[in-house]
């Protein structure tokens, strides 16, 4: 039996589960297909959350071990448990996955359980009964990478998936990729007692970041025990009955050398998933990379069919795909919907966090714009003295004629929280001057961030 939709959007990850809330705000008769069991996608089933949940006990692990007794707090043979903490992970999802099927319920959006296949504009398909809708909406997300010659099993070889699941601490494990995913998977195992090396092909690790704090970042990392294997690059895995053999080659020529892990984790990247949508029949096209074409509205080729979230260009990041979903939705609704690419945080939720926001000193420098620096190191501030959490540094760049900030990276103790300040700031197109003349209350974090700001133009007060 096909019902009638004004949209249907397909894949219930936080772009399309978003989108289709808004839509549903908006008056519109609204379907969303899911094919996994439960909704919420990548996101809350194997990435953000979960990998969240697993960051959080292994930093309350670690902290226990490694801090509390400088604090005067004694505990005497901390241990761990990992079935637990697994278990807790599990809870940590369903609770959010349940959630989203709740608002579901409550906005009267109706889940079209199974997978859907576009037959023809305003027609989805979906295990066999065809609904109709007055638009589409594609939001099928990403998977993992694959590596050429590096065949998964998400026992031994694993992606993010696999990643998450272990249930056992590996003795060594090898984290291909020194991307955000890799180093707070590398992070989670590393605290609970593996060796972690990490095998990157670019000479730096996280290489859209700001050069100066991924530097930092590979230091503080390296501190906590990860090892780096910068520029080389992995050529094959073999899993055998005593872990994987991994051939390692330099990037710049050079000899080829055998790594062993008991398991290695593949994590270089995402890959937009379009696949059995019916795009080729349809005539929806792709772009050089596989993902779906669209246009500053979020439209393909198609006329009725729309796109958003990681199948779509741009930073394959959780709030970007809600913020286009609500865009599209609101666009449909004849309203203007948009998203500004300027402003988009990006963060890596190890301990200390990395965050960043704008531009780069590097893409600036490319760019060649005439900008203005301020620092500001966590070693001054009050409250991450009386944290004890010291490590890092917050870092503004602005316009060195009109003072209006352009990029804010921090690496830090709540980075992720403390660049929503920043993001704001920019959204409003602030300067480094009107930051810098907010009051911050004090002692917070927030006060390293005003005092970067003082440091754009040289008058920074506490150091
Ligand atoms: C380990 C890990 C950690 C991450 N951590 C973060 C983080 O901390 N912050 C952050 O911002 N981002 C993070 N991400 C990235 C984030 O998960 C993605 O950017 C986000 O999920 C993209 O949302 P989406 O709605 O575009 O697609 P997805 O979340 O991938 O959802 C797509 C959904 O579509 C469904 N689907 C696909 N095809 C069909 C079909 N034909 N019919 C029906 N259903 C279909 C899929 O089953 C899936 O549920 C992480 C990713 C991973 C893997």
């Amino acid at each position: 039996m096909s019902e009638q939709f004004d949209l249907i959007v397909i894949g219930s990850g936080p772009g399309g589960y978003v989108c289709a809330l808004r839509a549903a705000q908006l008056g519109m008769r609204v379907g969303c297909v899911e094919k996994r069991a439960t909704l919420g996608g990548t996101c809350l089933n194997i990435g953000c959350i979960p990998s969240k949940a697993l960051l959080q006990s292994s930093e309350e692990y670690h902290h226990a071990r490694h801090a509390l007794a400088d604090h005067g707090v004694l505990v005497d043979s901390v241990t761990f448990d990992l079935a637990r903490m697994q278990a807790r992970r599990g809870e940590v999802v369903t609770a959010n996955v349940k959630g989203v099927e709740f608002l579901f319920r409550k906005s009267n959006v109706t889940w079209l359980k199974g997978s859907g296949r576009i037959t023809a504009p305003g027609k989805v398909d979906v295990d066999g009964t065809v609904h109709e809708t007055k638009s589409i909406v594609i939001a099928t997300g990403s998977d993992s990478m694959p590596l050429p010659g590096v065949a998964v099993d998400e026992k031994r070889i694993v992606t993010s998936t696999g990643g998450l699941q272990l249930d056992k601490v590996p003795d060594h494990l090898v984290v291909i990729g020194g991307g955000y995913i890799g180093l707070e998977l590398g992070s989670v195992w590393r605290r609970l007692g593996a060796e972690v090396t990490v095998v990157e092909f670019l000479d730096r690790i996280v290489p859209t970041m700001d050069g100066e704090v991924a530097r930092a970042f590979q230091r503080i990392l390296a501190r906590q025990g990860l090892k780096f294997r910068l520029g080389t690059k992995v050529t094959a895995a073999h899993a055998g009955n005593d872990g994987v053999a991994l051939a390692l080659e330099p990037v710049k020529a050079g000899a080829t050398e055998e790594l062993t892990a008991d398991v290695v984790l593949v994590s270089i990247g995402r890959r937009p998933f379009t696949q059995d949508l019916g795009l080729e029949s349809v005539g929806v096209e792709l772009d050089q990379r596989g993902r779906v074409r669209t246009d500053a509205h979020f439209a393909t080729n198609v006329p009725g069919i729309y796109a958003i979230g990681d199948v779509i260009a741009g930073p394959m990041l959780a709030h970007k795909a809600e913020d286009e979903g609500v865009a599209v939705a609101e666009i449909l609704a004849g309203q203007a919907g948009h998203v500004n690419y300027e402003v988009i945080p990006g963060v890596v939720y190890t301990w200390p966090e990395v965050a960043s926001v704008g531009r780069t000193e590097e893409e600036l420098k490319a760019a060649g714009a005439d900008y203005k620096t301020g620092k500001f190191p966590f070693t001054a501030n009050g409250r991450a003295r009386a944290m004890g959490d010291t490590e890092g540094f917050v870092k503004l760049l602005a316009d060195r004629t009109t003072d209006r900030l352009l990029g804010a990276h921090i690496i830090g103790p709540d980075a992720g929280t403390l660049i929503a300040e920043l993001a704001v700031a920019m959204e409003f197109g602030a300067s480094a001057e009107d930051v810098a003349r907010t009051c911050h209350a004090h002692p917070t974090l927030e006060e390293a961030v005003k005092e970067a700001a003082l440091a754009v133009d040289g008058r920074a007060l506490h150091i």
